[in-house]
């Protein structure tokens, strides 16, 4: 059977803005460094309840994480750029959750999967936190509960999207530090 698909990076690479002619294409680096930094990406799965269950889902065979550069799942915080956030976070984890993302080098993106790391879910009472942005910012929000892997999938790509196009000089920009400073984070 002929194989007529294209692969995340080859849509990737020819979805990238710049001036081509015969042979050659000139693009700029903020372009080429986040095509690299999009097809890359080093998930670290936080995943406390169902919802975790829903991204091992999303690893395995059938939806399959790899397609996206991201199958390698780092569970030390220095080694990761994606913070995925999965699952009921208790009042009592807070701290645990923040310190992991304050552990994360920059650039960092935080994606929240499910109503309950979004909201707090179903859980309105006083020991569940009522979504993890009180506490960390947050890029990209996955409804659902739980949700399913496609969008889970659908998520990751939308951190794609943020991460290909972010500037090179966002994180430092008086924004960012300012977007840092209002949760206390230096
Ligand atoms: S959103 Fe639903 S499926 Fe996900 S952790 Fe909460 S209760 Fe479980």
């Amino acid at each position: 059977m002929e194989n007529t698909g294209t692969t995340a990076v080859q849509r990737s690479y020819t979805n990238l803005k710049g001036y081509e002619g015969p042979g050659f294409m000139a693009t700029t680096l903020d372009k080429a460094v986040g095509l690299a930094r999009k097809n890359s990406i080093w998930p670290l799965p936080f995943a406390t309840s169902c919802c975790g269950i829903e991204f091992m889902a999303t690893m395995a065979s059938h939806y399959d994480l790899a397609r996206f550069g991201s199958e390698r799942l780092s569970f030390s915080p220095r080694q990761a750029d994606l913070l995925m956030v999965m699952g009921t976070i208790a009042k009592k984890m807070g701290p645990v959750l923040r310190q992991v993302y304050e552990q994360m080098a920059e650039p960092r993106w935080v994606l929240s999967v499910g109503a309950c790391a979004s909201s707090g879910g179903i859980f309105d009472t006083y020991s569940v936190l009522q979504g993890i942005d009180r506490i960390i910012p947050v890029d990209v929000y996955v409804p659902g509960c739980p949700p399913r892997p496609e969008q889970i999938l659908d998520g990751v790509m939308k951190i794609q999207e943020l991460v290909g196009n972010e500037s090179l000089r966002r994180r430092n920009s008086a924004e960012y530090k300012e977007l840092l400073a209002s949760y206390g984070i230096q």
